[in-house]
């Protein structure tokens, strides 16, 4: 048991909370205007201005609702 413990915490994969995610963040980079707000309030610090990070976005929806120009749609993986 030990030993697969280690073998999953070095394969570093155990701790990417993405995989709880049953909606994604898709962001339309016509509408953004690289405002940054989704940054300021996502809980994990899965929003950039420019990227989001899905190993760790959980797929609350907060930079969704908070988007100025609805530039992100929240859809089902
Ligand atoms: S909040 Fe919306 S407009 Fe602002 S950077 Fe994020 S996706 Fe772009
Ligand atoms: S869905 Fe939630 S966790 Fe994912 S990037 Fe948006 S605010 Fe962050």
């Amino acid at each position: 048991m030990d030993d697969i413990i280690s073998k999953t915490k070095q394969d570093m994969t155990w701790n990417k909370t993405g995989v709880w995610r049953n909606m994604r963040p898709v962001r339309d980079p016509e509408k953004c205007i690289q405002c940054g707000l989704c940054k300021t309030f996502c809980p994990d610090f899965s929003a950039e201005k420019d990227s989001l990070d899905y190993d760790y976005c959980k797929g609350c929806g907060i930079c969704a609702e908070e988007c100025p120009k609805g530039a992100i749609e929240m859809v089902k993986e």
